[in-house]
């Protein structure tokens, strides 16, 4: 089984998520692709955002596209409040699926932030790593990492094929009035008019 954990904050879940899970799954042959909004995201602590349970809801219908996609609460919020590791979650990961090949998914704004996230060295031993590229940030930035031999094999690039969309450009649009019919899945417009968010 191949596997990929595919996190974020989902704020909400919007076609460049599911264009990148797509180009991942299909490059990489993957089994599943498990869409894991964060619960406290330790880089993007925002008192505004929306709740967590509106944010798996949400991926939840994101999900049903695609057979290989799966909605997970792997990185629910921390009964204590503590902010959310990915090291914590791809070790719960593997503990689940101790056969499976595990990948973690990210876009490439995210790895090239992979100095700040807790134990980048353990994190590269845990999963393999597929960086999907984003306007702004070329695959080739990541040589700025300075990785090792060993830890740059077990990266994997893909060029995605879809347009910039940011979910903090969205939420300014949605409370702008636009319906972002061109971003959006029909069902999660509909949820986010239905539970009033980014009002
Ligand atoms: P925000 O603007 O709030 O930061 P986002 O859409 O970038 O929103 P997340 O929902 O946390 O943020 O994204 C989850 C993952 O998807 C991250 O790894 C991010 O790099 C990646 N990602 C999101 N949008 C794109 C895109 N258009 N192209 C490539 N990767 C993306």
């Amino acid at each position: 089984m191949r596997i990929a954990l595919f996190g974020g904050t989902f704020d909400p879940p919007h076609r460049g998520h599911l264009a990148i899970a797509k180009a991942a799954a299909d490059a990489l042959e993957l089994d599943r692709v498990l869409f894991a909004p964060v619960g406290r995201q330790p880089l993007k602590l925002d008192a505004h955002s929306s709740t967590y349970i509106d944010r798996l809801s949400m991926v939840m219908l994101a999900s049903k596209h695609d057979h290989r996609f799966q909605p997970s609460s792997l990185d629910a919020p921390n009964p204590n409040g503590k902010p959310n590791y990915t090291v914590d979650t791809l070790t719960l990961l593997r503990a689940l699926y101790p056969d499976a090949a595990l990948f973690n998914l990210v876009g490439a704004d995210s790895f090239l932030a992979l100095p700040h996230w807790r134990e980048p060295a353990r994190l590269l031993e845990l999963a393999e790593w597929i960086v999907v590229s984003r306007p702004g940030f070329p695959l080739d930035s990541i040589a700025a990492l300075g990785l090792t031999p060993q830890q740059r094999a077990r990266v994997h690039l893909v060029e995605s094929v879809h347009d910039d969309v940011s979910a903090t450009e969205l939420r300014q649009r949605l409370h702008d009035g636009d319906a972002c019919e061109d971003l959006l899945l029909p069902e999660i417009l509909a949820y986010i008019r239905e539970h009033n968010l980014y009002v």
